[in-house]
């Protein structure tokens, strides 16, 4: 992976950004790093405007390269100041120490990120487990995959992402994709869509925006946001009732199928059009075609996920595939797109409130003597499963809250939802820590800012969205005196005195990892580096070394005690907010191709700034004349939590009572500021998808 003479040199390595984690050759030296995509099977060459800017970051000259400290120790209005490495970590662990002393132990927080890679991700939970002996850490995956997981587990009785290679999507004869917009959140991944569309497979665009995904679907079904699932149980109840139901499969491979059948009869077509918008014809169309594929498969992604009920609504998608038969067969299946570059990894390693590394769970006694017999501790002391990542975030500074926060590769002030009360309470901090390779907007209201190496600056594995784990390979060192997480936490603890336990190499710590995730459902104990290397990426679950990897699960068995999966009956429940007089219209908030995430990164890349340089909120035309908003107007969304202003983009693209408004900005456009913090029961996942909104022109171009 690594070659070159002199003083430059190219490794292969993968893009920081999404999940499709895109191969890239890195060229570093006497010079600013420059990249080319690798010929990789993410990407076959393939890079987005995201993955083509990466390298425009590592010489940054907002980059930070010391650590900065608060002028006045405790008042955070002062200004932050550059401090000494000691200083900076002294104040930390003198406000860890403080803080325990007077709280208790999981007065003291941690919060990661899907972008860490496992390495780190393991060593954060080990962290927040062995040298804080806290049950306070959580994720900002939380927010991303969670309710996709919940559903996988309980359908399933595991969760990867997608159970199948990227490969077979290009084998399917008719791939219907949920909320899902690959081609501006993941455009290389459009190949193997694009493949199966020139051999003559059809796609089918759940959406309420016409995508570029949906623009160039057989059909674009445009339901209003968080109908999803009632719209899943009428073309259930449309296979039903047309004999479409793969008896056999269901017999041999499924329980719950009458239960689930019981409960969508309810769903008759008009009543489902009335629901969700979505004419019956079309309803029709999509079932028909997807029940007559011989191949066939169902993504979704946060669109369907991110609503109080998204756990419900992932499940109604997966009682469609199951009944149709489609699950564990090759070119078939149902699967969810991953959106961070490691939310699948990070949220099978440990830095999930409720799990231990393997996806194992911190509640099983067996898991936990597991993982203590790795970590050379005792089981009992192990602590119990703590909060989700709202209501982590939402308890600081309360009793029984956590009053000093560690925060890693997360810029929740951003991304959290009703972000101005997550600001706040950050605000009741004792002590706030983040570490960054920018001062993002949670860094901003930090008593102590630690800088960070970079993805090309590192080496470590990524889990993608196919669960094919990569290797993230080191370019180039980073800026003098700038650790990677995995130093940090190592220094950190042995200042905590638990030094023995925590190593700063990678390697060493991947051979930990695999040894805690042995036998787990995660299985990563077959995986090496070299393997990884020689076989450009291994898929897990890998539990030995001669095993090959799983490219594909659930082929002869589900990985539930009896084999066989799960349908579970789920109704459709109204959003936790419906429009009304004061809030007449639907806000859904979502991605642009040119920015990612909370934009800590993006946003600072000139090439991508020059693309997407302020945020737009999409409204239809009708609802633009009915307000007197033209194009570029500046507009006020208003909803129950705050306010945020946008440049109005006019667009026939979105429904007329919806309006959409990207979630990568902060400060005064900060959609976050506007999203509802409902949670799903299940996956403690916030609706970022749904809540009402009014809608003002408030000055002109
Ligand atoms: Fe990076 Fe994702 Fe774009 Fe690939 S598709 S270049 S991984 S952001």
């Amino acid at each position: 992976p690594g070659r070159g003479a002199g003083s430059t040199r190219t490794t292969l390595t993968h893009c920081p950004y999404c999940s499709l984690q895109c191969g890239m050759d890195v060229t570093a030296g006497d010079r600013p790093a420059t990249l080319v995509p690798a010929d990789f099977p993410t990407n076959r060459g393939g890079l987005c405007s995201k993955g083509w800017s990466s390298t425009e970051l590592l010489d940054h000259p907002e980059r930070l390269l010391r650590p900065l400290v608060r002028s006045t120790p405790g008042d955070r209005t002062s200004p932050l100041v550059e401090a000494t490495w000691d200083d900076a970590l002294g104040r930390l662990v003198a406000a860890i120490e403080r803080t325990q002393a007077r709280y208790g132990r999981d007065a003291v927080g941690c919060f990661g990120g899907g972008s860490l890679t496992n390495e780190q991700a393991y060593q954060f939970g080990k962290f927040a487990r062995v040298a804080l002996r806290t049950s306070a850490i959580d994720y900002n995956g939380r927010f991303c995959m969670s309710s996709a997981a919940g559903a996988a587990n309980r359908a399933f009785g595991l969760d990867r992402g997608m159970p199948f290679p990227l490969s077979d999507i290009a084998d399917a004869d008719v791939v219907v994709l949920v909320g899902s917009n690959p081609a501006d959140t993941m455009p290389p991944a459009m190949q193997y869509f694009d493949v199966g569309r020139a051999r003559g497979a059809k796609h089918f665009v759940v959406d309420p925006r016409r995508t570029n995904t949906a623009r160039n679907a057989e059909l674009h079904l445009q339901p209003l946001p968080g109908t999803d699932l009632a719209l899943a149980n009428g073309l259930l109840h449309i296979a039903i009732a047309e004999g479409l139901v793969d008896e056999e499969y269901v017999a041999a491979r499924t329980t719950g199928f009458e239960e689930v059948k019981a409960g969508v009869a309810a769903y008759w077509p008009d009543r489902v059009e009335r629901i969700t918008g979505v004419p019956v014809a079309g309803q029709r169309r999509t079932v028909l075609a997807l029940a007559r594929a011989e191949r066939a498969i169902v993504l979704t992604a946060r669109g369907a996920e991110q609503h109080r009920s998204g756990t419900d609504t992932a499940q109604a998608w997966i009682n469609l595939a199951l009944a149709l038969g489609l699950p564990g067969r090759p070119g078939s299946g149902w699967g969810t797109v991953t959106g961070q570059g490691n939310g699948q990894g990070g949220r099978e390693h440990g830095q999930k409130a409720d799990q231990l590394p393997g996806y194992r769970s911190l509640s099983d006694p067996a898991a936990r003597a597991h993982v203590a017999a790795v970590w050379g501790v005792d089981p009992d002391d192990l602590p119990v499963p703590g909060r989700s990542a709202f209501e982590l975030l939402d308890a600081l500074g309360t009793d029984g809250g956590v009053r000093t926060l560690l925060v890693l590769a997360s810029n929740v002030a951003v991304s959290a939802p009703d972000a101005r009360r997550v600001i706040s309470r950050l605000g009741d901090l004792d002590f706030l820590a983040v570490s960054d390779f920018f001062l993002s907007e949670t860094a901003e209201l930090a008593d102590v800012v630690l800088p960070s190496a970079m993805w090309a600056e590192e080496d470590g594995t990524m889990t993608n969205v196919e669960g094919r784990v990569v290797r993230r390979r080191k370019a180039l060192d980073p800026p003098a005196g700038v650790p990677d997480d995995l130093q940090l936490l190592a220094t950190l603890a042995e200042r905590l005195g638990a030094g023995r336990h925590f190593i700063g190499d990678p390697e060493t710590v991947f051979q930990e990892l695999r040894r805690a995730s042995a036998g787990g459902p995660a299985d990563y104990s077959g995986i090496s580096y070299r393997r990884i290397d020689d076989e450009q990426g291994v898929f897990w679950p890998c539990p030995t070394d001669e095993h090959p990897g799983t490219p594909r699960l659930f082929t002869e068995r589900f990985a539930t005690p009896d084999g066989r999966a799960r349908f579970l009956r789920v109704e459709h429940v109204d959003a936790s907010e419906r429009p009304d007089a004061d809030f007449p219209y639907v806000l859904t908030t979502g991605r642009v191709l040119a920015q990612y995430q909370s934009g800590t990164q993006t946003r600072r890349a000139r090439s991508l700034q020059m693309v997407a340089p302020t945020p737009r909120a999409e409204l239809h035309p009708d609802l633009a004349r009915r307000l007197g908003i033209g194009p570029d107007d500046v507009v006020e969304l208003t909803t129950r939590r705050g306010r945020a202003r946008f440049h109005a983009l006019v667009t026939d693209t979105v429904r007329p009572d919806v309006v959409f408004a990207p979630f990568h900005w902060g400060g005064g456009s900060s959609a976050n500021a506007l999203t509802d913090a409902a949670l799903d029961p299940t996956s403690r996942m916030p609706a970022f998808k749904v809540c009402a909104v009014a809608v003002a022109r408030v000055e002109g171009p």
